[in-house]
């Protein structure tokens, strides 16, 4: 490309930043994870860390009493670190992707117990904790330290597709999705820049009807100019997600409690106190399916059955219930519908 080629798309691209940072300017989500803009530098890092790994695969409304009720009972990551393990699961009950919660408590002992109770304030030295990934590190160091980090998550990689029309089909399109956001990343209020991305994904340029009218960078948008923005990002189709089929049993004491099990700290749901069920497995459970006799002998009724979507499988549960008594986590019904993952919650539903 000829000098002059590539000062156009420099002149271009600025343009197009200032276009978005003035809408984030009047625009952003007040959020209460978040600095307003411009005041990157004063944004709490413990906040951002944490909200940034509880909005991953979770929407902002869903997280956000989670995020008020973790920062009103842990203000500081060291609070955070001296949790036990078991209320820690319990209090993220309902936010799913538990192995989140193991890796949460892992990086803030880290933070606690080697890094004097700061986190680092690079990328790099985020990436280093254990359970941060990619993403979030570049997502804290971007927002908590305003450092120049490429921050690409769903949203971003759907607005960067259609700005540059791509026409490779996700999940291959990754690597050039995410070279194209970073030729956008500038030292230039690269916080700001992060979360102006995140907002104009998450209330503008939608997955479905993207408000084009309304948008601050429509004038560089390719798929814009191509009248078919819902056409990006192009995706492979996905293969249907497979079911499993299990039993959870109910079993009740008749004082109110129900009996309880922690599970396996390997595999889904690891570590978390959930009902006793069978394995789950790719055909109905028969008497060959392993583990499929009930935990303890009782007269049990087929309650019915719940559906469940986990990411990578469905899970249909068939519920059986009963009085019994037996070794188990025995845990007040009403406590146990409020702290168990939602799956268990559903079935423990069905049983009443
Ligand atoms: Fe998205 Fe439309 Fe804006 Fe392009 S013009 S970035 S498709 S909202």
């Amino acid at each position: 490309m000829t000098p002059v080629a590539l000062h156009q798309i420099a002149l271009e691209r600025d343009a197009l930043r200032a276009a978005l940072l003035g809408w984030y300017d009047a625009q952003a989500r007040t959020l209460p994870w978040r600095a307003p803009p411009g005041t990157n530098t004063r944004t709490n890092p413990y906040r951002v860390w944490l909200s940034e790994v509880m909005l991953q695969q979770t929407t902002v409304p869903h997280a956000t009493p989670y995020f008020l009720g973790f920062t009103e009972r842990w203000p500081t990551v060291g609070d955070l670190a001296a949790v036990a393990d078991a209320d820690l699961m319990a209090a993220w009950a309902g936010l799913g992707y538990y192995a989140r919660a193991r890796n949460l408590l892992a990086c803030a002992r880290a933070v606690a117990g080697q890094h004097g109770g700061v986190f680092p304030d690079t990328e790099a030295g985020l990436l280093a904790l254990p359970g941060v990934g990619a993403y979030t590190a570049a997502a804290v160091a971007a927002i908590a330290f305003d450092r120049e980090a490429n921050v690409v998550d769903g949203n971003v990689e759907r607005v960067v597709s259609r700005l540059f029309a791509v026409e490779t089909l996700l999940p291959a399109s990754r690597p050039e999705l995410r070279a194209l956001a970073g030729s956008l990343v500038t030292a230039n209020r690269p916080g700001d820049w992060a979360q102006a991305l995140m907002d104009l994904g998450a209330t503008v340029c939608r997955p479905r009807s993207p408000a084009c009218l309304l948008c601050p960078v429509s004038e560089w948008c390719a798929a814009y100019r191509s009248g078919q923005p819902e056409r990006y990002p192009l995706k492979t189709k996905k293969a249907d997600r497979p079911r499993r089929f299990g039993t959870a049993w109910v079993l009740r004491d008749g004082a109110g409690r129900v009996a309880l099990v922690q599970r396996p700290d390997k595999g889904l749901l690891g570590g978390m106190m959930g009902l006793p069920t069978s394995d789950w497995t790719t055909t109905i459970p028969d008497a060959t399916t392993p583990d499929a006799a009930p935990p303890v002998a009782a007269d049990w009724r087929d309650a019915g059955a719940i559906d469940h979507v986990f990411t990578h499988f469905a899970l249909t549960l068939s519920v059986q219930a009963a009085e019994g008594h037996g070794d188990f986590v025995w845990t007040p019904e009403a406590e146990a519908l409020k702290a168990l993952p939602t799956v268990f919650r559903k079935a423990l539903q069905k049983a009443k």
